[in-house]
């Protein structure tokens, strides 16, 4: 309740104030800070994923600036060759409005990544983008498949389902790349599980679906028990590290991030950066008040 109060009175607050709570989990506003965050990762060891934060656009010129956006990520990650994938999120380039021009500003945006040799992650929205950014990864897949990669969630009831889908859908020698995550959305119980044993249960029943049938496993979670599953899977099936990676957000966990990696297994950071970072703050807090006590300790504990 405390949480849920909070979370709606921040988007009231000055902007400052709830950078405070933000800037652990935001690289900052501008391209260069993303930079320098990568860097900084690339030197410790870690990969990264940039994201450039913002999602339900509908506004042409908006949009288009975000495609030039990512088209120019893509020129800086290249030219200092930056150990880094490209996350991103059909809405913000109006997948909601006009799914056809979404599809062409994406392809646009995978096309140069393919010809740098670099990847673009298709993040996965709520449950109304589900099919649609489902159909557009098989599609781009078909042409970049080296180069495009999708996301499933595991509280969704459909997602054993889509796996066994794109399995049966892909017919060339190259490993889907899925990342699998909880899911950050609150979706109905008539979709989603809800308990959080639930989710975990097809977690890892939908990565070891991943393992067996040679997908390339991105494992995105913080979640403890749910590391140690998937390092028991890892084992299990003698999975080599070319086929799997832990993924975790900046700013999350860095002690759990470590000890993975002191383990030896690969890991990549998620990096968001962007102006948009306020509403993108706010936003989240108000969709899932549980994080707003990640934020107070983050605050009051952390600096
Ligand atoms: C790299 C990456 C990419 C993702 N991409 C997507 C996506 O495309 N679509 C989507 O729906 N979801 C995405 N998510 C979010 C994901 O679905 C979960 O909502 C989120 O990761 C929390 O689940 P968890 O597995 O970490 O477990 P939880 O049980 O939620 O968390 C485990 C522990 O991690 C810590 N923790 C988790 N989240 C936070 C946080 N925000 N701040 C501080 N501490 C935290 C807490 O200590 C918590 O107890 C992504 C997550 C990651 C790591």
């Amino acid at each position: 309740m405390l949480n849920k109060t909070i979370a709606s009175v921040l988007p009231l607050l000055p902007a400052k104030f709830v950078w405070v709570f933000s800037k652990r989990y935001i690289a900052g506003e501008k391209l260069e800070d993303a930079i320098s965050v990568i860097k900084e990762f690339n030197r410790s060891g870690y990969r990264a994923s940039i994201d450039l934060l913002g999602e339900h656009f509908a506004l042409t010129e908006q949009i288009n600036s975000c495609k030039n956006e990512y088209l120019n990520i893509i020129e800086e990650v290249a030219s200092d060759n930056l150990d880094t994938t490209i996350s991103l999120k059909p809405t913000m380039f109006g997948l909601l409005t006009d799914s056809s021009k979404c599809y062409l500003r994406i392809h646009e945006i995978i096309k140069k990544a393919a010809t740098r040799n670099y990847f673009v992650r298709i993040d996965m929205e709520d449950s109304t983008c589900t099919d649609l950014e489902i159909n557009m990864f098989k599609k781009l897949f078909n042409e970049f498949p080296q180069n495009v990669g999708l996301v499933l969630q595991s509280y969704l009831k459909r997602t054993p389902g889509d796996l066994k889908m794109l399995r049966e859908y892909n017919n060339s020698r190259i490993p889907l790349n899925i990342r699998l995550c909880k899911g950050i959305y609150i979706e109905s119980e008539d979709i989603a599980f809800q308990k959080h044993d639930e989710i975990n249960y097809h977690f890892l029943k939908d990565l070891e679906y991943m393992f067996q049938n040679e997908f390339y496993c991105a494992i995105a979670t913080h979640d403890r028990e749910l590391i140690d599953g998937s390092v028991m899977l890892i084992d299990k099936y003698n999975v080599s590290k070319s086929k799997y990676e832990f993924q975790m957000l900046y700013g999350v966990t860095p002690e759990l991030r470590t000890s993975v990696a002191d383990s030896g297994h690969p890991i990549r950071v998620y990096i968001p950066y962007g102006k948009n970072w306020f509403s993108y703050s706010t936003r989240r807090l108000k969709e899932n008040p549980r994080i707003m006590s990640h934020l107070i300790k983050a605050l009051f504990f952390k600096g």
